[in-house]
């Protein structure tokens, strides 16, 4: 049997019914040949076909086991031209560039704190030679414990009114219909940039109390930064967000491709605009306090297909 990432690729078998056909015309009816000369020759071109059948190396290799709220990478090889390829994890699906040619694409994919421990299906679809491939493997998704934080901030950012709730409402979708867009991409450089110096002052996946209340996991990690700390891109990609959200406050979102996006929050100045290209460690905006804080900080988040994870294992020591 052949191997799943060994793909036999026959190509286009229509022209060859045509040339047979032909040949039967020509060979038995106009040269008036024997059929058992034809049966030789047929039997001589059918050999021939299966001698030039190629075999397509595409492969892909995942982590045995992931930990919630962690990212992992996916590596694809292939020696052939392929169109289309995806990624299809947790019901989301993430491009990938387009056409590869004995190349490897690295991607990175992550689960978030709330995700169910457990086997999960992973899948590598491709176009090749024109036909549709679908590649699975399985990952265990492991448990990791999160701690609880208590914090006090103005009421006003935790109890909202109906206004507030509608206003909520619609930058939710807005931020859900950016990151959820894959754009294609992969072999992000890595490590990413730091998006600013100073200390981490709060882990993501920490479940939040707001005031007494509870308020899921945070999605981000924090970094101190005294108002006007320098922020910066973590790594290349397209300015899709500028703007001031309710709990954000200002908030700059940049597409890296293959489904990954990272936020900057708390903004007090923006440098940039939607549409720009920016490098890896480009100032793209300036810290602040604005939005839900107890102080001055940058909230710094990373997500994959609209799944925030914990980026610090994958930025600059
Ligand atoms: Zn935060």
């Amino acid at each position: 049997m052949i191997p799943q990432n060994i793909i036999s690729v026959i190509p286009n078998f229509k022209k060859y019914v045509i040339i047979f056909a032909f040949l039967r015309y020509t060979i038995v009816t106009k040269l008036n040949i024997s059929s058992k000369l034809y049966k030789v020759v047929t039997l001589m071109v059918i050999l021939l076909l299966l001698a030039g059948t190629s075999h397509a190396a595409v492969n892909f290799t995942v982590p045995e086991s992931v930990l919630q709220g962690e990212p992992f990478v996916v590596k694809i090889f292939t020696d052939e031209l392929i169109e289309n390829p995806a990624i299809h994890w947790l019901g989301k699906t993430a491009h990938l560039t387009n056409k590869q040619k004995n190349g490897k694409i690295a991607v990175i994919l992550a689960t978030d704190a709330l995700q169910k421990s457990g086997k999960q299906k992973i899948a590598f679809t491709f176009r090749l030679a024109g036909k549709n491939f679908e590649f699975q493997k399985f990952i265990m998704v492991k448990e990791k414990h999160y701690p609880r934080e208590s914090l006090r901030v103005n009421p006003s950012k935790v109890n909202f009114s109906s206004r507030i709730k509608k206003r909520l409402a619609k930058e939710k979708e807005i931020y859900a219909k950016i990151v959820c867009n894959s754009t294609q991409g992969g072999n992000l450089a890595l490590p990413l940039a730091r998006p600013c110096r100073g200390q981490v002052s709060s882990a993501y996946g920490n479940i939040r109390i707001f005031n007494g209340k509870p308020f899921g996991f945070h999605g981000g990690t924090d970094f101190r930064a005294a108002t006007g700390t320098k922020i910066k891109s973590v790594a290349a990609g397209r300015v899709c967000l500028v703007s001031h959200f309710y709990l954000p406050g200002g908030i700059i979102i940049i597409d890296h491709g293959a489904g990954l996006f990272s936020s900057y929050c708390h903004l007090s100045k923006k440098l940039v605009k939607v549409g720009d290209l920016v490098k890896r460690g480009q100032v793209i905006a300036l810290s602040g306090a604005s939005g839900r804080v107890t102080g001055p900080h940058l909230h710094f988040e990373m997500s994959w297909c609209g799944v925030k994870f914990n980026a610090t294992s994958l930025l600059e020591k």
